[in-house]
């Protein structure tokens, strides 16, 4: 009886020890499929929160322009700088001011639009030219986040 018990035990001891040499191999090749992405995508998703940091102070500071000119926004981004922005931000997925060539203001200089131009923030799932601010909606993340 005793054998047949030890038999059992050094079957199961075997069939787990096989098993474990299974598994193991699985988890450590399936958990870094799940962590390395994370990894990776950070630094990009870090590059355009603060795009969306530099495009929020790009908005206060022609919201603090038009408050001093009776409505009116500047014909030029440049013109916020250095009086109401020491100046102008650049973006931080290319180093340099994405923000200066695609500032658009309305013939009556009543609202204005302003984005990253180009398309930098695509690693983090951002359309072209996003995230974008405008005297209207204010800070959008990609341009199907809100409905005209
Ligand atoms: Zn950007």
């Amino acid at each position: 009886m005793n054998a047949l018990i030890a038999k059992i035990v050094r079957k199961a001891v075997s069939a787990l020890y096989i098993l474990s040499m299974i598994l193991c191999p699985i988890v450590i090749l399936v958990i870094p499929l799940y962590i390395i992405p994370h990894f990776l995508r950070a630094p990009v998703t870090r590059q355009y929160t603060q795009c969306l940091a530099n495009l929020k102070n790009i908005g206060t500071a022609l919201e603090m322009y038009a408050h001093d000119n009776q409505g009116h926004y500047p014909p030029r981004l440049s013109h916020i700088s250095p009086k109401y922005m020491e100046s102008i931000p650049v973006c931080t997925a290319v180093k340099k001011d994405t923000y200066s060539n695609s500032y658009q203001v309305s013939s009556d200089a009543e609202t204005f639009t302003v984005y990253c131009e180009g398309h930098h923030h695509s690693g983090a799932g951002i359309e072209p030219n996003c995230p974008q601010y405008d005297s209207i909606h204010g800070l959008t993340y990609n341009r199907t986040s809100y409905k005209e």
